[in-house]
């Protein structure tokens, strides 16, 4: 737990003694800030961790959930499959039909938002 209250009391403490701080006084406050300052980049790569872990979680249940897109071309009708991954964070996605080459744009962004009926 970061006690930044403890920092301010110090750095108010420094602010008080003005010119006649005292050059510990000021190492003193500056140990603090620096493990503050430790303390904070510890949590912070706990935080990394812990959210590549998440992340790389999300990623396989999308793919276990999802995996494969069917989409069907407007031109020749034929279906074929694009990859979850590939629809980008916005939903809309150009897409290449892999038998006529026509590129039609395909809107995501209610996607995965259905479903819910009963
Ligand atoms: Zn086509």
């Amino acid at each position: 737990m970061i006690d930044m209250s403890s920092l301010m009391d110090k750095l108010d403490l420094l602010k008080s003694l003005g010119d006649s701080a005292t050059l510990s006084d000021i190492v003193r406050a500056l140990e603090a800030i620096a493990e503050e300052i430790n303390s904070i980049k510890l949590t912070l790569n706990n935080l990394k961790e812990r959210v590549d872990a998440i992340d790389s979680d999300l990623s396989s249940l999308e793919n276990a959930v999802y995996g494969e897109i069917e989409i069907e071309c407007p031109t020749c009708s034929i279906t074929f499959t694009i990859p979850v991954e590939e629809v980008p964070e916005s939903g809309i996605l150009d897409v290449e039909c892999p038998n006529c080459h026509n590129i039609f744009t395909i809107n995501f962004e209610n996607w995965g938002q259905e479903g819910t009926d009963d």
